[in-house]
């Protein structure tokens, strides 16, 4: 029989994204009010390494919800991809009586919670925390929604600028392997050429396409590029569109770290508040090492060796929906 758990710690690792305070919130309430001891690890694994433990209670996370970043701090930790780290980590977990984990972050936290649930008794529950939103068995990532609507109201406003001088903008945004944020993005924002690192770039069509937009007198004309995208980063692609069409104003904007910051939308905090909940729930009946998602508006477990070998992938249909619409 599963040994209950009854302390239990919580962490943000990888890259940070708007939400993942709401979802610490839920971890560290729901496990109050069921009676366990929540202690918060300060940057993702490396505190876990260094022993940066602290135990938390309710009004430990107040006034936080509506606010980016997270209270946690966050890392990347080389030190726990060696058996050396994962021992450490696991001696300290022990020291606190810690006996279950939360960890939001992307996938490679999650890799990093599975080799550790493999190699020691702590069950690991992931909380996909992700601007990319390119995590297989859940349709949401906390921070996607506040990060493509940010890139949405900057896209907006270059569109305003653009206008009044017609001119060709290439816009990147974040996403180094996954397009999600220019897909999403550029759609919204009615980008004439949408460039995602899951698809080949065809310089030649971009290049007709733009071109022939000219021909039309169709003078405004929007490229978003995630930033993994085959001829990304931006620059690159505007030094290659500036040869071909020498006729062509073109300008960059690269909207970087912006897309990271700010406060969760409501549909972020909503996701973090639901997911944060769950974790709990799951370490409480024995629902272990999993990631917990949203499929179809319900939650959705998928074990964390699946989550960490599966990418969400991009419907093709949208491409091609693009094209239709920036006609
Ligand atoms: P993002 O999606 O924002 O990049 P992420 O969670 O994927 O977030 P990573 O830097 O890939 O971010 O991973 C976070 C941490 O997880 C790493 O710094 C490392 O400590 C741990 N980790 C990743 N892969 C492994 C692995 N194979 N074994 C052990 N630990 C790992």
């Amino acid at each position: 029989m599963e040994k209950k758990v009854t302390k239990i710690g919580v962490m943000t690792s990888g890259g940070d994204s708007p939400g993942m305070n709401a979802a610490i919130r839920a971890v560290v309430r729901t496990g109050i009010y069921n009676g366990l001891e929540v202690y918060g690890i300060m940057r993702g694994y490396s505190g876990l390494i260094e022993n940066d433990i602290f135990k938390m209670d309710s009004r430990s996370v107040a006034n936080i919800i509506q606010r980016g970043g997270t209270i946690l701090k966050t890392a990347r930790s080389k030190a726990f991809t060696s058996p050396e780290g994962r021992k450490a980590a696991y001696n300290n977990l022990k020291q606190h009586g810690i006996d279950g984990l939360v960890i939001i972050g992307g996938d490679g936290s999650f890799k990093g919670a599975q080799t550790f649930s493999n190699e020691y008794d702590i069950p690991c529950i992931g909380l996909p925390g992700t601007i990319d939103k390119d995590i297989a068995g859940t349709d949401v990532t906390i921070g996607f929604d506040t990060a493509v609507n940010t890139a949405v109201e900057a896209i907006d406003k270059i569109r305003d600028t653009m206008d009044a001088h017609d001119r060709l903008f290439i816009v990147e945004v974040m996403g180094r392997d996954a397009g999600y944020i220019a897909l999403h993005s550029g759609i919204a924002t009615g980008a004439e050429n949408i460039l995602i690192p899951e698809n080949k770039t065809d310089i030649e069509e971009l290049i007709c396409s733009l071109t022939e937009k000219e021909k039309r007198k169709k003078l405004v004309n929007l490229v978003v590029v995630a930033e993994g995208g085959e001829y990304g980063d931006a620059n690159k692609l505007a030094a290659i569109v500036k040869e071909r069409i020498p006729s062509a104003d073109v300008r960059v904007c690269i909207l970087g770290h912006i897309q990271r910051g700010g406060s969760p939308s409501c549909e972020d905090r909503l996701i973090a508040s639901h997911m944060g909940y769950y974790a709990v729930e799951s370490l409480l009946i024995g629902r272990h090492n999993v990631m917990i998602g949203v499929v179809n508006n319900k939650i959705h477990y998928t074990p964390l060796d699946k989550a960490v070998k599966e990418k969400q992938k991009i419907g093709q249909e949208w491409m091609k929906i693009v094209k239709i619409l920036a006609s």
